[in-house]
């Protein structure tokens, strides 16, 4: 049996005890953190957790990393990124500095439908190139779990290819994906006039195709004045839920439409963006225990107001963080960073930003029974950062402090 043992970590932060699934309110500060910490994994799982000092005295292990002066988390997940498509939009960030609106951008052809061109024009395996690179990248950050949305494709096939993409990149990289269908991300130009023949392809053709081929664990819905109406998102998740597929929504980005209601009436794992959420939209995520995934590099990239990540949190609802990696709106994959940005512009405090990174973001894509913080029995998923306290992770920010990472047991940067 292969073992490898931690030692010596300045802090180990399991930051869940006793099988806690997510964290809410004044729990996401709770860290659990061991001083002078060891962990010690055998085969993919990890067996034990606790004071150096601690360790049995029998304890051997086939590795063994001499953690002085370091950090261990639970390995990042990263619960919401669009990180299969092709080219990229640089031209557009330049347009709208220059004060050109998304509108416009978008009526001279721009905006998501100009990723759509480019995404069909693509084959698979140009797609899962330039996504391997950006998977490489977030791994290299210590995430160790993406959700990846389709949704540039926008046509069955264009649309399928993408979820093939992405489920050979789940066998070939280290990094787990986990596959969302956003077919709703936006109505293609080609139905422009007729919304409801593309609502049809959907429901009736792409949700069944998708659920049929398990190309999908989720279906997600972009909820938004002007793409999908509450009404018409309604009739997607119907579908999805039908076909056995789990739910996510993207709600109240841009106005308040009652994306974040809708979300708890499907019961939807995550709500995410959330810049607009209502109190009643607050208070509808928390009786629903659905995650509000907030997404703080967007609104940074797009100089939009943030997200109220403190009324989420005092609320009671369970916040997560993710990237989402896009190329029109947030194009990075150093996830760190977000984390830095939920305590400048959020006011989150950094011990609730690790929770939102590590348990809550393993909530928001229904891992957190198995990913998340580092308790025995978990999946030993795991970053070693070269810092002294996970404090500095937040504080000293936009380099990538990530010394190893730790997949299933087997150390996959930094060996
Ligand atoms: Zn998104």
């Amino acid at each position: 049996m292969a073992s490898l043992l931690i030692r010596n970590a300045a802090q180990v932060v399991c930051v869940a005890r006793q099988d806690e699934r997510c964290k809410r309110g004044p729990e996401m500060r709770e860290l659990a953190i061991i001083d002078d910490g060891a962990v010690l994994i055998q085969d993919e799982r990890i067996a034990w957790v606790g004071p150096t000092t601690n360790l049995p005295p029998q304890t051997t292990a086939t590795h063994v990393i001499d953690a002085t002066g370091k950090t261990v988390l639970p390995g990042l997940v990263d619960s919401h990124t669009h990180l299969i498509f092709a080219g990229s939009r640089e031209d557009e960030f330049e347009q709208r500095l220059q004060g050109i609106s998304y509108q416009d951008i978008a009526a001279r052809g721009g905006g998501i439908n100009a990723t759509v061109r480019r995404v069909r024009a693509a084959s698979k395996d140009q797609l899962k190139e330039t996504a391997r690179r950006r998977l490489d990248r977030l791994l290299s950050y210590g995430v160790t779990t993406v959700e990846v949305k389709s949704g540039y494709g926008l046509s069955q096939a264009d649309e399928v290819k993408c979820l093939h993409a992405i489920a050979e990149l789940k066998q070939e990289h280290p990094c787990e994906l986990v596959p969302t269908f956003l077919g709703a991300h936006e109505v293609p130009p080609e139905y422009r006039d007729d919304r409801g023949a593309y609502l049809r392809l959907l429901i009736d053709h792409m949700i069944p195709a998708v659920a049929d081929g398990r190309l999908a664990e989720f279906c997600d819905v972009f909820c938004e004045r002007g793409v999908f109406s509450v009404d018409e998102s309604a009739h997607i998740l119907d579908a999805a839920v039908a076909h056995g597929l789990k739910v996510k929504v993207h709600a109240d980005e841009l106005s308040p439409l009652g994306g974040a209601e809708l979300a708890a009436r499907f019961g939807a794992t995550s709500a995410d963006h959330l810049l607009h959420v209502t109190q009643a939209g607050i208070e509808a995520l928390r009786e629903a225990g659905t995650v509000a995934t907030l997404l703080p590099g967007t609104a940074f990239f797009l100089g939009l107001p943030y997200a109220p990540a403190r009324r989420l949190i005092e609320a009671g609802v369970p916040v997560a963080l993710a990237s989402d990696c896009n190329p029109g709106s947030c194009m990075t994959e150093n996830l760190p960073l977000i984390g830095t940005m939920a305590c400048t512009q959020m006011r989150m405090l950094p011990a609730e930003t690790v929770t939102a990174l590590t348990l809550n973001a393993a909530a928001a894509v229904g891992r957190s029974d198995r990913l998340g913080s580092i308790e025995p029995g978990k999946q030993a998923d795991l970053v070693i950062f070269d810092v002294p306290n996970y404090r500095r992770l937040a504080y000293h920010f936009g380099v990538n402090h990530v010394w190893r990472v730790i997949k299933s047991g087997r150390v996959v940067v930094g060996a």
